[in-house]
């Protein structure tokens, strides 16, 4: 029966003319134009030998030898060279050897070379090759050919770098069929160069390439995108080739990419997590919400969050899963198992499988009745403390838990750390500032009471006092007298003090109450110079009253602003000395504000005290070397009344003995209009009723 012989060339001429004499002598011969079309030959037909040539394109002699050695299918196929560049000594003889041919024959006049194949085969026939160092014939009838050297050589250079380099290389033809794979892409996809080769490219990776390289095709562009390939992201770089200005496949570079996805994917999850626990300062709900998060996050079957007591046990603070209502609550001793570990060393524990790891406790598990594959437990700890522990039972889809997820779930639980703590923080200021608030309350009322208790018996004896000195009952020695002013003065001075405390006490037990009503501000005025005009006689101390006639009436609490004025003028009083002046002027300083101001040339303010005085016993220090009587309570007092009317209190002083001007504004709230009809009237904080309804009577 006749030998089958493959011929491969893509020099057409010869291959009509060897496969012409090998036909005559009786082969039956069959013709492949590059090394990818022989091999797709050879796989359907297996032929008894095949003649090749090493320079094609698509796929060249030397890969089209690798792939046939690395087949065994094929492997056993002998092998003849026909080549031009073996004349230059290339291939080398080592890469000869290593290309499995059994001989070589030199491309040259086509009788000759015709010849030579001829007895070639025949000596294959006849098993005389089989052994030994392959067969070189018809070297010394070819000339060197420079170009073919040097093509060869940057072809080597290139295939050298394609072989190197980390990014896997796959070039494909116009048919979509795989044409060259580095030793990169045979890694990254898994398969045998020789699985690969020859082999339409959608059929190893599926739809996307075929539908991206139809795309390439249209737009004559590049593409560039990633997909899927099992459970890995490849990063697609696919570039066209062409051959005369005709499509020839192309190139595609593959990464992968899944490592980067992944962060990423867990990144933006990290944000979204953590962007929650910053939602709430509610300790037990961020407790909650972290251990949503976190089961939700890295798909686990249950999941716990330990909190960890003084005493170092561990309490199960949220639990969330099946069977959770058993588990809540529960107490876990400072070093038992897993979760108690990771608790007393700070470290995290990934476990695989938990049968096999020695700290597993099973009491949890037998108690609650759930059965604990793989494990991932991490502290919740900030640079001085463990708070905690998170522990993730079982992943959903029952692979066990990796480094990954050890790596993900400690940065959640990092974050998770820091806003339990401030939670915790504002937890405790909560508490604390609740506690300050009731012993500051209880101090008032304390205050308040006394205060109280001390002005009744305080009236009785300015009252006796009084009568003394009237001389009601009886005359007075000169002495008798003076000492009994002195008993006036003094309790005069303690009921001042009760008055004050008792006005402040009220403010902060939040008894103090705002009553709006009507008056004249220039009315007030006047009352109050008439009211202290005795004592600035006594000083002989000129006092005036300067109002702005055309003040309006306003509305407001009228017992406060008489009394922040009372404070403010006894004040200027009392810190002038005898024969000087006080002023009181007011007026609007813009139709919405009423400016008044106390102006003395008393022992004025120095600046370093001009702050204080309006602090809670805050004395001027010019005031106490004077001995001027006094406990720093009026201008606290008048500062409180003039803010709680929305208004502003100020000091002016040119320095020691220079005067003062205390000013305090008020906002001017127009009076309520009063109706006819009578039903609102001035004092009734009620609004006024739109004029359809009829004012009530
Ligand atoms: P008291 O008058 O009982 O000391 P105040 O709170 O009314 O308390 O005043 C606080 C301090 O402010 C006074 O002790 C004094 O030093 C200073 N002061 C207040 N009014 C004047 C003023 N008109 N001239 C100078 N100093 C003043």
């Amino acid at each position: 029966m006749a030998k089958e012989i493959l011929i491969v060339d893509n020099d057409e001429i010869i291959l009509a003319g060897v496969g012409d004499a090998l036909g005559e002598a009786g082969f039956i011969v069959s013709k492949a134009r590059n090394g990818l079309e022989a091999l797709e030959q050879a796989r359907r037909h297996p032929p008894d030998l095949i003649v090749t040539d090493l320079i094609m394109p698509v796929m060249d002699g030397r890969q089209l030898c690798r792939h046939l050695s690395q087949d065994p299918q094929l492997s056993h196929i002998p092998v003849v060279v026909v080549t031009a560049t073996i004349a230059e000594g290339l291939p080398s003889a080592q890469e000869l050897q290593e290309l499995k041919a059994k001989a070589y024959v030199a491309k040259r006049r086509m009788d000759a070379m015709v010849v030579d194949i001829l007895d070639i085969v025949r000596r294959l026939e006849r098993a005389e090759v089989d052994a030994g160092p392959p067969v070189v014939v018809g070297l010394k009838d070819v000339r060197p050919r420079v170009i073919a050297r040097e093509l060869l050589s940057i072809k080597r250079h290139l295939d050298t770098l394609l072989a190197a380099l980390g990014e896997a290389v796959i070039e494909f033809n116009e048919a979509h069929q795989v044409v060259y794979v580095n030793p990169a892409g045979v890694r990254l996809l898994g398969r045998s160069e020789t699985e690969l080769v020859a082999v339409p490219i959608a059929s190893v990776f599926g739809d996307p390439i075929p539908a991206a390289i139809r795309r390439m095709e249209q737009s004559g562009r590049r593409e560039e995108f990633e997909f899927r390939y099992g459970d890995r992201v490849l990063k697609v770089t696919m570039t066209g080739l062409t051959e005369e200005d005709k499509p020839a496949g192309g190139v595609m570079i593959l990464q992968d990419i899944s490592h980067v996805h992944q962060r990423l994917q867990e990144m933006s999850a990290l944000n979204q997590v953590t962007a929650a626990f910053t939602s709430t300062l509610d300790f037990p709900l961020l407790l909650r919400l972290v251990m949503e998060q976190v089961v939700e996050l890295m798909k686990v079957e249950a999941g716990s969050l330990l909190l960890k007591e003084e005493t170092g046990e561990l309490t199960f603070a949220v639990v969330l899963g099946a069977r959770r209502e058993v588990a809540q609550g529960l107490r876990v001793a400072a070093e038992e198992g897993i979760a108690g570990w990771v608790a007393s060393t700070g470290e995290a524990l990934v476990i695989p499988d938990v049968r096999k790891h020695p700290m597993f406790s099973t009491r949890v598990d037998a108690l609650i009745g759930s059965e604990t594959r793989s494990a991932l437990c991490v502290p919740v700890k900030t640079a001085e403390r463990v708070l905690g522990v998170i522990q993730l039972i079982n992943r959903t889809d029952r692979t066990p838990f990796g480094e990954a997820d050890l790596a993900l779930l400690s940065a959640i639980a990092n974050h998770a750390a820091t806003a339990l703590e401030s939670a915790q923080l504002h937890d405790q200021l909560l508490q604390t500032n609740q506690q300050l608030l009731e012993t500051h309350n209880q101090k008032n009322k304390f205050l308040s009471q006394l205060s109280q208790e001390v002005r009744t018996p305080l009236t009785g004896i300015l009252g006796y006092a009084e009568l003394l000195q009237d001389k009601r009952v009886g005359p007075l020695s000169t002495r008798q007298q003076q000492y009994m002013q002195n008993i006036y003065g003094s309790a005069q001075h303690i009921l001042k003090l009760a008055n004050d405390l008792l006005e402040l006490a009220q403010d902060d037990v939040g008894r103090r109450t705002f009553f709006a009503e009507e008056f004249s501000p220039l009315a007030v005025l006047e009352e109050v110079s008439a009211l202290m005009a005795p004592q600035a006689e006594n000083k002989g101390i000129t006092f005036s009253v300067q109002g702005e006639p055309r003040l309006p009436p306003m509305r407001g609490d009228l017992h406060q602003f008489r009394q922040i004025l009372l404070n403010l003028v006894s004040n200027a009083l009392k810190f002038t000395a005898d024969r000087g002046e006080v002023t009181v002027a007011a007026r609007l300083r813009d139709p919405g504000t009423l400016a008044v101001s106390v102006r003395d040339n008393g022992i004025g303010i120095r600046p370093e005290d001009r702050q204080r005085i309006f602090d809670p016993f805050g004395r001027g220090q010019n005031a106490v070397a004077s001995r001027i009587p006094g406990v720093g309570l009026g201008l606290t007092l008048a500062k409180r009344l003039v803010e709680l009317q929305g208004g502003e209190i100020s000091v002016e002083s040119e320095g020691e003995n220079r005067g003062s001007t205390f000013t305090f504004t008020l906002p001017v709230t127009p009076p309520a209009p009063v109706f006819p009809s009578g039903g609102i009237g001035p004092g009734t904080p009620t609004p006024p009723r739109s004029g359809s309804q009829p004012a009530p009577s």
